[in-house]
């Protein structure tokens, strides 16, 4: 008899679990991973975040308001290559839906803690780029091209329901993105056998892009790729360079300065060679990484043409207007232009909940 009695409470307590279990799953309660990310996914937004801001904002101008994206590192104010996250922002990449990273070794630090059920997207996985290769992709059209596409699928797949609206915004980011590549390619035809040397190789491929040829001392530029001290005899090789202005630009890393890049600059300021200074990561005045972009691609444009009037000092001023007459049309293609296509709002992206 006792045995009955103690089976039949057995099996009420076992079915009271199986129901629990049945209820608590169909509440959406249950700590299972998969069904949170399902139940999530259809209402959106998609919970994004990306290791740097320059890849964080074209996640932005790819998910719209159905995407809520947060970038760890966002200062120009940091080294970059030497970052370390917070507990709290390696908190925030274990919750994240999607993770966007840069890779090439840049921020390795963002990959390492990938929450299980997250999709990572790389730009260097786009592009075959490895750790030892330039990391700075963002400045480069394949890895932006690549990097568009990549978001589109990760978010259409997250939240099939909008993936009309994802593809609608890649149409209008390559639309923008196209109007910077058409005015890169009108600078390279107007600036043939354009030079330049770089304190840091930050803007390798932008410069690779537009056609600019680096003539930076190799000695110099290994030691500037491995984040070390150049040798007294490269410096004074790369300083040369610049007096006697065999190079049409010196393009400065503002967010890795050094006693090295200090005294460079300051010698293309003394020897009238252009300094283009540039960060790392998006600067906070620029909207989104299409309009930084093609704001470069005008800095560098107006830089040359300074150039060339500098050069031109024997030619009579008339001369000079004739040439940047000739010019005139690539100035059709400017970031105003580029950047209407822009169908994301930054404000809506980061406040919805
Ligand atoms: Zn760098």
């Amino acid at each position: 008899m006792n045995i009955h009695s103690h089976r039949i409470p057995r099996f009420v307590a076992a079915a009271a679990t199986t129901v629990m279990l049945v209820l608590s799953a169909a509440c959406g309660t249950s700590s299972n991973g998969e069904d949170e990310k399902k139940s999530e996914a259809v209402t959106g937004p998609i919970t994004v975040v990306a290791s740097v801001n320059q890849w964080g904002s074209l996640a932005e101008q790819i998910g719209g308001d159905d995407v809520q994206v947060t970038s760890i590192l966002s200062s120009t104010g940091v080294d970059a290559h030497d970052f370390e996250p917070k507990t709290s922002d390696l908190a925030k990449l274990q919750k994240a839906q999607v993770v966007v990273s840069n890779g090439a070794g840049y921020d390795s630090w963002a990959t390492k803690t990938l929450g299980r059920n997250a999709i990572g997207v790389s730009a260097a996985q786009t592009v075959g780029a490895m750790e030892g290769d330039n990391p700075h992709l963002w400045f480069s059209k394949d890895a932006r091209n690549g990097m568009a596409t990549e978001l589109t699928e990760a978010f259409s797949k997250l939240l099939p329901a909008k993936k009309k609206a994802f593809q609608s915004r890649l149409r209008a980011w390559k639309t923008a993105e196209g109007k910077v590549e058409q005015a890169m390619d009108e600078f390279t035809k107007d600036h043939d056998g354009a030079t330049y040397a770089a304190t840091e190789p930050v803007v390798y491929y932008l410069m690779a892009d537009m056609g600019f040829d680096d003539v930076t001392p190799k000695g110099y530029a290994s030691s500037a790729a491995a984040e070390g001290e150049p040798a007294p005899a490269d410096l004074q090789k790369f300083q040369s360079l610049i007096e006697a202005k065999d190079i049409d630009v010196l393009v400065n890393n503002t967010q890795e300065a050094s006693d090295a890049s200090n005294m460079l600059t300051g010698t293309a300021h003394r020897s009238d060679v252009p300094v283009f200074d540039v960060s790392e990561q998006l600067p906070d005045k620029y909207d989104s990484l299409t309009d930084w972009i093609a704001a470069l691609v005008e800095e560098l444009d107006a830089a040359m043409d300074k150039e060339d009037e500098t050069d031109g000092d024997t030619t009579d001023d008339s001369a000079n207007d004739n040439a940047d007459g000739d010019g005139a049309s690539s100035d059709n293609a400017t970031s105003d232009d580029a950047q209407s296509g822009n169908t994301t709002s930054d404000d809506a992206a980061t406040s919805s909940n």
